[in-house]
């Protein structure tokens, strides 16, 4: 059994693994940038570590400190949380080789899902539907040009490296492709160190539904269910739910044995999640796998009982699956909103700065991950996300009206936030009557603000 986790990461996802440790008695190492002396998870951690200055790369992309700190401290595994290191397998590689557990999939699998074009290879082996496009790369704007007019505008460019809504390119008609397709090459090549693109329908206004994965060492591979993540902005989720208000049960269970086939066809060991879109007609493809535990895992943990990142502590240990799909019950509904520390109003700007009051919402239903705190700075150089607010019913009306009141009570002053973008987003009509597809936020903006 793990005895001590050095938790590789910052912000509310650290507190957040910090605290399922000791749930479990296990010990915890924080790491921490000079930008982060005072952050929650520094003060939450049984010891803390400085690995150098803000930028990521001098502290929380810095592999051989971190490699370093779990050495003079004795930790016997490393989680990642999600961003930073959580999807690279070097680190993932560097950490079985000095002997450390790294709490998520072997470095094959990272390797193999980080590779987007090699991923729908292999999913079109096991049998899941992908978006029509090419098979493997495409190398040149004249490729692209041929392929595209053979499966019909729109399409959508892709970076093999890409993630995190980055290294995308939707291409209207012919006449934009070559421009298109040098630009999203250079942009990724700057963006990821690898250029090389793949090319895929692009589904107008789809629903983004992606399923929650868990597979142990010993080829056991179960789903929990889905998220919708339809709510977007840039293709950034911006509101995640679960259930899905818009699939039925007998879809459900068709794309919950495509995610199984999937997460079985790579032979996929840890937490894990298939993402797929549906279209208009309710056809569903999958886009990508992501190898590392989600921002919006808390909604799955709400519908199902199971903590998410207790079992991958298990999995990583070497425990078997304590449960089966059949095990698995859906109960009730979660809304998560990302609460951000920016501007709606000004583009989204990003914000720093001194939160000087702060109220975070309570009471029943009510779950709020975050690692802020009256008399926090909020540092310029990382993610903007501060909060997650998590509401639960045992309806989707129930855990909207707890949304709502959740996020009227919410005060974080000092600082911009998307508090009230979020509040007036819970409110339009297609939120509340479950009817939306992932531009609904871009084409309503200006209504919704
Ligand atoms: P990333 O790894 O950057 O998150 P994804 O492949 O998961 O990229 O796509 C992110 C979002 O982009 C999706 O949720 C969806 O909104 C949109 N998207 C991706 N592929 C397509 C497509 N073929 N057609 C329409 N929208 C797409």
């Amino acid at each position: 059994m793990i005895s001590k986790v050095l938790v590789a990461n910052r912000g509310e996802i650290a507190v957040r693994i910090i605290r399922a440790c000791r749930e479990m008695n296990i010990e915890t190492v924080a790491i921490y940038s000079t930008a982060d002396k005072d952050s929650l998870h520094v003060k939450l951690a049984d010891e803390a570590v400085c690995i150098g200055k803000p930028l990521p790369r001098d502290s929380y992309l810095n592999i051989e400190s971190i490699i370093t700190a779990a050495v003079l401290t004795g930790a016997d595994a490393i989680h990642p949380g999600f961003g930073f290191l959580s999807e690279n397998a070097k680190f993932a590689r560097i950490c079985r080789e000095c002997n450390i557990k790294f709490i998520g999939p072997t470095p094959e699998m990272i390797e193999l899902m980080g590779d987007k074009a090699r991923a729908r290879q292999m999913m079109i082996e096991a049998d899941v539907p992908v978006v029509p496009g090419s098979e493997g790369t495409i190398d040149t704007a004249q490729d692209a040009r041929v392929l595209a007019k053979c499966i019909g505008y729109p399409v959508i460019l892709k970076a093999v490296a890409g993630g995190g809504g980055r290294g995308m390119r939707i291409v209207w008609n012919e006449s934009e492709i070559e421009m298109a397709f040098n630009t999203a090459r250079n942009e990724a090549l700057s963006a990821f160190g690898d250029g090389s693109m793949y090319l895929e329908k692009y589904i107008v206004e789809p629903r983004h539904i992606e399923f929650q994965i868990l597979g142990d060492a010993y080829g056991n591979v179960v789903h929990l269910g889905e998220r919708d993540c339809s709510l977007q902005r840039r293709h950034q989720k911006v509101i995640e739910e679960a259930p899905s208000p818009c699939i039925s049960p007998a879809l459900r269970k068709k794309m919950g044995e495509a995610a199984i086939r999937a997460a079985k066809a790579v032979k996929y060991e840890n937490a894990g999640t298939i993402e797929f879109i549906l279209d208009k007609d309710r056809n569903f493809f999958f886009i990508e796998m992501n190898t590392r535990i989600q921002v919006e895992h808390p909604v799955t943990e709400m519908i199902t009982g199971i903590d998410l990142i207790r079992e991958q502590i298990r999995i990583a240990s070497g425990e078997r699956l304590q449960f089966t799909n059949k095990d698995i019950q859906i109960k009730g509904h979660a809304i998560e909103c990302r609460i951000n520390a920016e501007n709606p109003k000004l583009n989204f700007r990003p914000c720093a700065g001194k939160i000087v009051e702060l109220h975070l919402p309570g009471g029943r239903g009510v779950r709020v991950d975050t690692a802020i705190y009256p008399g926090y700075s909020v540092p310029p150089t990382y993610d903007s996300m501060l909060a997650k607010i998590i509401a639960y019913g045992d309806t989707r009306e129930e855990a909207l009206s707890i949304m709502r009141r959740a996020l009227a009570e919410a005060v974080i002053e000092g600082i911009d936030t998307n508090i009230d973008f979020q509040y007036d987003l819970i409110h339009t009509d297609a939120f509340n009557e479950g009817y939306f597809d992932t531009s609904f936020i871009e084409k309503n903006l200006d209504s919704i603000l």
